[in-house]
């Protein structure tokens, strides 16, 4: 935000919360661009966290351009995986700060996916009571989602990102060029978050997903750098209105209730994130037609552009005995939940979304519906 941001061919979407505002870049090639980096706080040392998947591709590029505004560029590197979604992940960014002698100076840039974005969002919050950071999301779900608004997270072993803060980064850098590298399976699961865009906020947005689906799964620059910007100015707008979700933000979870029991359910890892958001999605608007949201020709075009952007749309059984029972009771466990009651996203069709209790045995119907 605090400087000129006249980077040629750089797209940039401001999340606007006062005095913590800040700027999302969009471009190919941003990570070897030294002058993307520039105007961040004034800093001695910075720390690059990212994994091992990802260190070998570009921590030495990131490196680089990091170089002319650090007097000295640390790095840390995590183990790979939601399952290191961990209090010990988290020490290691602790150990590797204090074992520098970092200080409360230090800017902590984020290189990874979701979870490094989250776990060292969740390290500068806590780390001498809050650094500055940096993302630098490689994932096209990061790019669209995680990187964006300020949650910050680890898993406990009895519920995902339950210890984390609000916490804002100084700025979030996409480098479209990294998607390049990115699985298959991967780019699918970051196709679900922005799927979910369209149908929570922008229907044009959604007719444009279902046009150039093709594209987008063959990393055609332009339309991932539109399907990006678009994703992060819908997101900045709901965040700039509802910064620690006391409402409209949690319209942001459509597809989670179900999601969120899909992941469980099967055990975190077997469906990823975004696979388990694709297919709830379908199914939470099976559920809106239920409650006389939506038709079903809307139900069909939901499932028709998950299943467009190779994510699965028929729902597993967790529970061969009492499958309902099982994702009911995975549901009501879900943080989105209160007193018990599911909260679930419902979808009007028009671009809006809608936050609703639903009667158990309807709950139930949709998910028995599914589940073929
Ligand atoms: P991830 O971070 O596990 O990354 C997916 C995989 O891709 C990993 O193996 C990673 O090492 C690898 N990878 C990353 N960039 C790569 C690249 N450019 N090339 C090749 N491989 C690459 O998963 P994700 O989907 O990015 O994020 C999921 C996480 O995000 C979950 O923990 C979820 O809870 C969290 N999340 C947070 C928010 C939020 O608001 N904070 C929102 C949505 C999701
Ligand atoms: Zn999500």
């Amino acid at each position: 935000m605090h400087r000129d941001l006249s980077l040629l061919g750089v797209e940039q979407v401001v999340i606007d919360l006062g005095d913590r505002s800040y700027c999302i870049d969009i471009a190919a090639g941003l990570l070897d661009r030294a002058d993307a980096f520039s105007g961040l706080p004034s800093a001695s040392a910075a720390m690059i966290v990212t994994n091992e998947t990802v260190a070998p591709i570009y921590l030495e590029r990131l490196r680089g351009s990091l170089a002319p505004h650090y007097r000295t560029v640390l790095h840390v590197v995590l183990p790979d995986g939601e399952s290191f979604k961990t209090w010990d992940t988290l020490n290691l960014i602790f150990d590797a700060l204090l074992g520098a002698a970092c200080d409360r100076k230090t800017v902590l840039f984020a290189l990874g996916g979701g979870v490094v974005g989250d776990v060292t969002g969740f390290a500068a919050a806590a780390f001498m009571r809050g650094v500055p950071f940096v993302q630098v999301p490689t994932t096209l779900l990061a790019q669209v989602d995680s990187s964006v608004g300020g949650k910050t997270a680890i898993n406990h072993p009895l519920g995902k990102n339950m210890i984390g803060a609000f916490y804002q980064p100084q700025r979030v850098l996409c480098d479209l060029a990294t998607l390049d590298t990115l699985p298959e399976r991967e780019l699918s699961a970051g196709l679900a978050e922005v799927i979910k865009y369209g149908p929570i906020a922008d229907m044009a947005f959604l007719d444009w997903i279902e046009r150039n689906m093709g594209a987008l799964r063959k990393r055609d620059p332009q339309a991932l750098a539109h399907a990006v910007k678009r994703s992060c100015q819908i997101k900045a707008e709901v965040v700039g209105q509802d910064e620690r979700e006391s409402g409209l933000r949690a319209i942001l979870n459509f597809g989670h209730t179900f999601g969120h029991a899909i992941e469980a359910g099967m055990g975190y890892g077997a469906w990823l994130h975004g696979e388990a958001v694709g297919c709830g999605m379908v199914m939470a608007t099976r559920l809106s037609a239920r409650m006389g949201l939506v038709d079903n020709a809307f139900v069909e075009r939901i499932k028709a552009v998950v299943e467009a952007a190779g994510l699965p749309v028929h729902a597993p059984v967790l529970d061969g005995a009492d499958n309902v029972g099982r994702y009911l009771s995975l549901m009501k466990l879900d943080k989105k939940s209160e007193a018990g009651e599911i909260r679930f996203v419902l979808v009007d069709g028009s671009g809006r979304a809608l936050m609703k209790g639903a009667p158990d045995a309807v709950v139930g119907e949709v998910i028995v519906e599914s589940c073929v």
